[in-house]
């Protein structure tokens, strides 16, 4: 399996995972121009996708889906009937659909999708677990915190993409107002470096061979702060060599083979 990320983070997220034979992407969270223009940088033909899976209706997740719909009509999309239908009110990405329920999991050409519910304030937000040749990605980029699915999905992964959002201590040293702070903090805001230090530490297996940090904040956090909080909490659980990378903000990563 291979995954490249377009970028991550509140500028938007968007990525691109293929088995050799499928191409998926999660989340289209830039501009369709945008998106369109990474991709080609990075030799990935969005018109191939065998389909769009949405993680929620927040629009640094879904801010591309309408002019994508309309450049690529074949190309499905695919969310839980709550997200679904808040995407197509807020973007106008109405047709094209595939509605499935979350924790069902379910096949796109060669991969299986296990969509898992996460706490997180939107319509009705989900993590993936992608597996295709006995591979498996885990993808949970906005959550405030872990559930059983969540760690579940997690213990299961040889790659996670993993949201570490910000350092607790930046955050509320920021200009940013109390009632954001209490959003981001809360139990459906966004994982802090130490949240999912913990999550690490409390479900990573010796298959979990890289981590890929996602989703931080620019203002309240650091790469060195976070990727920090993840070696020490995979060193306690005894995977010291499980490679951490940080997935960049509004640029492509680079290549990950899982
Ligand atoms: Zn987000
Ligand atoms: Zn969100």
């Amino acid at each position: 399996m291979r995954l490249r990320a377009f970028s991550s983070g509140s500028c938007g997220n968007c990525m691109a995972v293929s088995d050799g034979t499928t191409s998926l992407l999660v989340d289209l969270g830039l501009s369709c121009r945008a998106i369109c223009s990474a991709a080609k940088a990075c030799a990935f033909d969005p018109g191939r996708a065998s389909g769009v899976l949405f993680t929620h209706d927040h629009s640094d997740h879904c801010k591309g889906a309408a002019t994508f719909r309309k450049k690529f009509p074949h190309v499905p999309f695919y969310a839980n009937g709550a997200t679904a239908d808040a995407i197509s009110a807020c973007t106008g990405a109405e047709d094209g659909w595939k509605v499935f329920e979350t924790a069902t999991r379910f096949a796109i050409g060669g991969f299986t999708v296990e969509p898992f519910p996460v706490p997180h304030d939107a319509a009705d937000a989900t993590g993936y677990l992608l597996s295709s040749g006995g591979r498996s990605l885990f993808v949970a980029t906005d959550l405030g915190c872990a559930t059983a699915q969540v760690r579940d999905a997690l213990s299961r992964a040889d790659c996670a993409v993993l949201e570490s959002n910000h350092d607790r201590a930046l955050l509320l040293a920021s200009q940013r107002a109390w009632p954001l702070k209490q959003r981001i903090l809360g139990r459906s805001g966004h994982l802090s470096n130490d949240d999912a230090a913990e999550l690490l530490r409390e479900c990573a297996s010796t298959r979990l061979k890289t981590v890929l940090l996602a989703h931080l904040s620019e203002e309240c956090n650091s790469p060195h702060l976070a990727l920090e909080a993840a070696r020490s909490a995979l060193g306690d659980a005894g995977c010291a060599e499980t490679a951490i990378e940080i997935l960049p903000r509004g640029e492509p990563s680079r290549l990950y083979l899982i």
